[in-house]
């Protein structure tokens, strides 16, 4: 029996920076070379996402604007979306998609993005003329070096699990020296790239998380990614001064 995964892409329009989307068509295609089959349900009204039947979400980034545009339809759906993630639903949030699944993001002039408030923390832009802007390097404790580009104004402040610590790059904001978090099987990023393309540990550590909450036992063969992790070594050394092994 062939084994099948949904998922819920949040506002594949609005929340889309950097080509966030590609995290889908790695995570489908991850699937795919494994027999798995991986369906995508797009969701840009509440009344389309069916918690239930998830087995994974993605919500990328966007600019200001766009999360503005997105925030009133998106808190329509905290209660089935929190208690999925407290079922062990597992997610990727991506910068602008982040920010939102905490309780707000305040903007320089002080004006409120509201989030969902799923997960107990906010963003703030300080200052709109700096933005965060670069190639961020992370070592994780769960996941070994990460790297990607991010480019945002909010900074996050929160006292979850941190993904990993930043190496090159700003990450979660200007003072902790700290990027993303790890919650239940939610991650939460400022990591683009795709980030998933750039990081295929972080694509497997999901779709494993997927196939254990709904089958069971997940045995995923293993995938050869020679080419990333070359392409990773080439950025890190360049970035951190130092060599990655
Ligand atoms: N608009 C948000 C910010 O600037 C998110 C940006 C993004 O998703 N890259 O902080």
């Amino acid at each position: 029996m062939q084994p099948v995964l949904t998922m819920l892409h949040f506002f594949p329009e609005h929340l889309n920076l950097y080509g966030d989307r590609g995290n889908v068509t790695v995570l489908q295609k991850r699937c795919g070379w494994r027999n798995i089959l991986l369906k995508i349900q797009e969701i840009r009204h509440a009344r389309e996402a069916c918690f239930p039947e998830a087995d994974l979400f993605m919500i990328g980034g966007g600019s200001d604007r766009e999360q503005g545009l997105v925030m009133e339809e998106l808190v329509q759906m905290k209660e089935p979306w929190k208690e999925a993630i407290e079922d062990g639903l597992c997610g990727l949030a991506i910068c602008g998609g982040y920010q939102l699944l905490g309780e707000y993001y305040e903007l320089a002039d002080g004006t409120r993005i509201q989030g969902l408030g799923i997960l107990d923390y906010y963003s703030r832009c300080g200052d709109p003329r700096r933005r965060l802007v670069g190639n961020l390097g992370v070592i994780s404790p769960r996941f070994g070096p990460l790297v990607g580009f991010e480019n945002h104004g909010g900074e996050t402040f929160h006292a979850y699990e941190a993904l990993g610590d930043v190496v090159f790059g700003y990450g979660n904001n200007l003072s902790k020296k700290k990027e993303g978090l790890v919650y239940k099987h939610v991650i939460g990023t400022y990591l683009h790239g795709p980030v998933l393309s750039k990081n295929p540990v972080l694509a497997d550590w999901m779709i494993m998380a997927a196939l254990r909450r709904k089958y069971g036992e997940a045995p995923l063969p293993s995938l050869n990614n020679e080419l990333e992790d070359e392409a990773k070594k080439i950025l890190w050394n360049r970035e951190a001064g130092h060599r990655l092994r």
